[in-house]
C-alpha cells in the first residue's frame, strides 16, 4: 500500500492537543507519525493539506443506515428487502462522503439490510464507513415497533418478545444472523401513542436477559430509552449503549456516572429539533403536531439532562435518527452543532464527541478515533475550520478527504487533493 504522507495540515488530534499546523504520515492502515510539518518523512504519495483542516473521521453514534425520506412507519414496511438493501447501501456512501468513518448500528428496516451492506463494504465491492450492524429492534407486546392489532396482525419494525425465555431466543437469532448491535425498545415513545417516552413497557428481568445474552455471544446491546425506569433497567443491566434519555432524576444521574467508563450516550436531538425548528412540517410533522406529541417537554428535557451528563464526563455520541424525508443520510455532522448549542460543548468538545468516543464505542482496542502513531487510519481533510464555524461538517460539501483503514474514499476538488504524485523531496 505504500506511505502516503499528508502535508501542512492544520492538525485536531481528539486527544485534547491543541490544533497545530504539521504533517501525519500513513503506512498501510495505520498511522505512522503525526508531527510539525516537514517531519513526515518520505513517502510514495503526497497530499498537500495547506489551507485544510485534519481530524480523526467521524461515527454516527445511531445510526439507521436503511432509512431513506421515511415519512412514516408504513416506509420502513412496505417495501421490498431488496428495494432497501440499494437504499441502505446509498445510506453507507452517504455517510462515508459527509466524513462519517464509522457507523454504530441502532435498528434497520428489516433484520439482515447493514449485515448485507457491511459484509460489501468490507470487501471493498461498495464504499462506505466501517459498520457495526444493527437488526430489527426488540420490543414487547403493545409497545413501541408492534404494529399489529387483533383485527389486523402484521409485521412491524420490529421483533416482539415477551418474557425472558422469548427474548433470549430473539438476542441468539440475531446474533447468529451476524448482528453486531442489538437494540431493545426499553421505553415508550412519542410516535405510539399507547406507551409515551416517558412509560417502560419492558421489564428488568427482560433487559438483563437481552445483555446477558448478546454479551455472551460478544456483541454490543443498546437500548431506546426515554424514561428514567427504563434507563435505570438499562444501567443496572449492563447496556452498553443508551439511546435519547431524556427523563432522568438524581438517582439515575449518579448510576450513570458512576457507569460513565462503561456506557455510550446518544442523545439523538436532531430529531426533535428538526420538527419544532418547522423542518418536518412538509411531511405532516408541524411544530403544532410535535406539540400534541409532547416533544417540546421532550426536547427541553433533553437538554437539562444532556447537558448535565456533559458536566459529569458522560461519552456522547453525536447522530442518531436522521434519513427521514427532512434529515438525508450524510447531514449527520449537524448534530454538532444541536451538542454546541444545547448541550453547552465546545466546538472541540463536540468534535471529541464525534470521534474519540465514537471510536470506542466501535472497538474496545481503543485503536480508532484519534490521530495518534499507531492508530487506525481513519481520517477526514475538511475545507474549513470547524472549529471557528462548525456547520462546515454539516454535510459533505466540505469534506475534502476521506480516509478509511488508511485507503483513500473521497478525494474532492483541486484544493484538497492534487493527484497522488512521488515526492522523493519530502524526504529529510
Ligand atoms: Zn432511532
Amino acid at each position: 500500500m505504500g506511505r502516503t504522507l499528508i502535508q501542512n495540515a492544520t492538525i485536531f488530534t481528539a486527544t485534547g492537543q491543541a490544533p497545530f499546523t504539521g504533517d501525519i504520515a500513513v503506512e498501510g492502515n495505520r498511522i505512522a507519525s503525526v508531527g510539525p510539518a516537514g517531519k513526515g518523512g518520505a513517502a510514495d504519495t503526497v497530499i498537500d493539506a495547506t489551507g485544510l483542516f485534519c481530524m480523526p473521521g467521524m461515527t454516527e453514534g445511531h445510526a439507521h443506515l436503511s432509512f431513506e425520506n421515511v415519512c412514516a412507519t408504513e416506509d420502513l414496511i412496505t417495501p421490498t428487502p431488496e428495494a432497501q438493501v440499494f437504499a441502505t447501501a446509498r445510506g453507507a456512501k452517504a455517510l462515508i462522503e459527509a466524513g462519517f468513518t464509522s457507523a454504530y448500528g441502532a435498528s434497520e428496516a428489516k433484520l439482515r439490510l447493514a449485515v448485507a451492506v457491511r459484509d460489501e463494504v468490507n470487501a471493498g465491492r461498495i464504499p462506505g464507513p466501517r459498520i457495526r450492524a444493527g437488526g430489527l429492534e426488540i420490543s414487547v407486546t403493545g409497545a413501541m415497533g408492534d404494529e399489529s392489532r387483533e383485527h389486523n396482525p402484521r409485521v412491524g419494525p420490529a421483533t416482539i418478545v415477551d418474557g425472558a425465555e422469548e427474548m433470549r431466543r430473539a438476542v441468539r437469532l440475531h446474533c447468529r444472523e451476524g448482528i453486531d448491535n442489538i437494540k431493545l425498545d426499553v421505553s415508550g415513545d412519542p410516535f405510539y401513542p399507547s406507551t409515551p417516552g416517558h412509560t417502560t413497557p419492558m421489564t428488568f428481568e427482560e433487559v438483563r436477559v437481552a445483555a446477558e445474552t448478546a454479551h455472551a455471544y460478544g456483541r454490543r446491546i443498546n437500548a431506546h430509552t426515554r424514561s428514567i425506569d427504563g434507563s435505570k433497567h438499562c444501567v443496572r443491566a449492563g447496556v452498553d449503549g443508551l439511546f435519547h434519555c431524556e427523563y432522568v432524576d438524581e438517582e439515575l444521574l449518579d448510576l450513570m456516572e458512576a457507569a460513565r467508563d462503561r456506557i455510550f450516550v446518544v442523545p439523538t436531538v436532531g430529531l426533535f429539533a428538526q420538527i419544532m425548528a418547522g423542518e418536518a412540517s412538509g411531511h405532516g410533522l408541524s411544530p403544532e403536531v410535535g406539540g400534541y406529541m409532547n416533544i417540546p417537554d421532550l426536547l427541553e428535557n433533553s437538554i437539562r439532562t444532556h447537558s448535565e451528563l456533559r458536566r459529569r464526563g458522560i461519552r456522547h455520541l453525536i447522530g442518531g435518527d436522521y434519513g427521514f424525508g427532512w434529515s438525508p443520510q450524510g447531514t449527520q455532522g449537524r448534530d454538532l452543532g444541536f451538542f454546541v448549542d444545547y448541550y453547552g460543548y465546545s466546538p472541540a468538545e463536540a468534535l471529541v464527541c464525534a470521534t474519540r468516543n465514537g471510536g470506542l464505542a466501535m472497538m474496545d482496542s481503543g485503536d480508532l478515533g484519534t490521530l495518534e502513531a499507531g492508530k487506525l487510519a481513519d481520517l477526514i481533510l475538511v475545507d474549513g475550520d470547524p472549529l471557528a464555524d462548525i456547520s462546515v461538517l454539516a454535510g459533505p460539501a466540505a469534506i475534502a478527504l476521506v480516509m478509511k483503514d488508511g485507503v483513500i474514499q473521497k478525494q474532492s476538488s483541486a484544493r484538497a487533493a492534487r493527484p497522488a504524485q512521488p515526492a522523493l523531496e519530502a524526504a529529510e
